[in-house]
């Protein structure tokens, strides 16, 4: 079983040198062996070949003009040729078209396929020699697949992909299902009477907002611009990191518990585009919608329940989209359609038989129902 773990790096100025060296020669030939395959293919009809690039870089270290490129390990460029060659393979099962690596971007990565080695919080990354390291836990064993080294607002990390030679998860045994609301007012609210409340960021916001305003206030090609940069980029990725780390502990949760999992279907990107209408249609409540779009982009509900379905089916459960239609409107108990049924945002009150609940729970509760009545389910997968 593949298991990734992510470890801090602590180069010295040095190692750091090097490393930025390898980072422009991984990103030089990605970006040189794309354009000669794009050319070759629009001009002459020609597919170039992951081999035959891989050859060519072995020609460019010869020539005094891309000599440089000795200074980076040969497997990280190979790598890097391979992984240009996945984005193809990616592109054609309907992705997007492979895009230049730009210099500019915030987070740069390299990768080792081989010959990387862990020693007491030490990791020997070839070229750049022993990096002192933190978050190395002794139960990081197994044979190393690849290490990713990137370099991201000025800090160093390094993933590592194992393979820790054991071949699945403990298996769920419960036959349990369970549906989960994502609504606006809580994160999510499932239909055990569970609610769970968003992550708390304000204070987060609030730094980052200063942070922000700190460079603003910085005159432009200063060092204390270059710094609170650097700052500022910092702050946005320990955001960014506190959410990825919040969902995927909810995931886990819920996967390690229950043996069926249902969500809405929500096709977030649809909701998304559609909130602005057309000049000739403006979209119905686009004030309200643009407020549920910021609050879908904030909570992430796309990465959550990729999370989510990946979790349940490593645990041998099974993982339910459902039509998302009238979920809030309808009520759990008797099946009454209406809007009236939704007082306020939280609170449930059908005008058939009277039922009382949550708003968000007796939702969670209808997605669950669809989804093991199953004939509304409009997507599922299973172990
Ligand atoms: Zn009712």
């Amino acid at each position: 079983m593949l298991k990734a773990v992510k470890v801090r790096l602590y180069p010295s100025n040095e190692q750091c040198s090097i490393i930025a060296d390898q980072i422009d020669a991984a990103r030089y030939v990605y970006n040189r062996s794309l354009a000669l395959r794009k050319f070759a293919y629009t001009k002459f009809g020609i597919k170039v070949g992951k081999f035959d690039l891989q050859k060519r870089v072995v020609t460019l270290k010869d020539r005094e003009k891309t000599a440089w490129l000795k200074k980076a390990d040969s497997q990280v460029l190979q790598q890097s040729i391979s992984n240009m060659d996945k984005a193809y393979q990616h592109f054609f099962k309907g992705g997007g078209y492979p895009k230049f690596k730009s210099k500019h971007h915030s987070c740069q990565s390299i990768q080792y396929p081989q010959r990387v080695k862990i020693e007491n919080s030490k990791i020997y990354l070839p070229k750049v020699g022993w990096v002192k390291c933190k978050g190395l836990r002794e139960d990081v064993v197994g044979k190393i697949k690849t290490v990713t080294v990137s370099r991201e607002a000025n800090l160093y990390h390094a993933a590592i992909l194992l393979d820790d030679g054991v071949n699945t998860l403990p298996v769920c045994t419960s036959t349990e299902a369970i549906g989960i609301d994502v609504g606006v007012s809580l994160v999510a609210a499932d239909s055990n009477g569970g609610q769970i409340k968003p992550l708390d960021l304000v204070r987060e916001l609030t730094k980052l907002r200063l942070r922000a305003q700190q460079l603003s206030r910085k005159s432009k090609g200063s060092k204390n611009r270059a710094k609170a940069k650097s700052r500022l980029a910092k702050q946005n990725l320990r955001i960014a990191n506190m959410r990825k780390d919040f969902l995927h502990k909810l995931s886990l949760q819920y996967a390690e518990n229950q043996g069926i999992v249902v969500v809405e279907d929500l096709k977030i990107k649809n909701m998304t585009k559609s909130a602005k209408g057309t000049e000739e249609k403006p979209g119905k409540n686009v004030k309200q919608k643009q407020g549920l779009n910021r609050s879908i982009t904030q909570q992430s509900w796309g990465l959550f329940f990729e999370l989510l379905e990946y979790k349940v089916i490593a645990r041998g459960g099974r993982f339910i989209k459902v039509d998302p239609q009238h979920t809030s409107q309808t009520c759990n108990v008797c099946g009454h359609v209406s809007k009236e049924n939704r007082l306020k945002q939280e609170k449930f009150v059908c005008k058939a038989c009277g039922h009382k609940d949550n708003a968000d729970v007796n939702a969670a509760k209808n997605i669950r129902d669809r989804g093991i009545h199953g004939s509304n389910a409009s997507h599922q997968t299973a172990a």
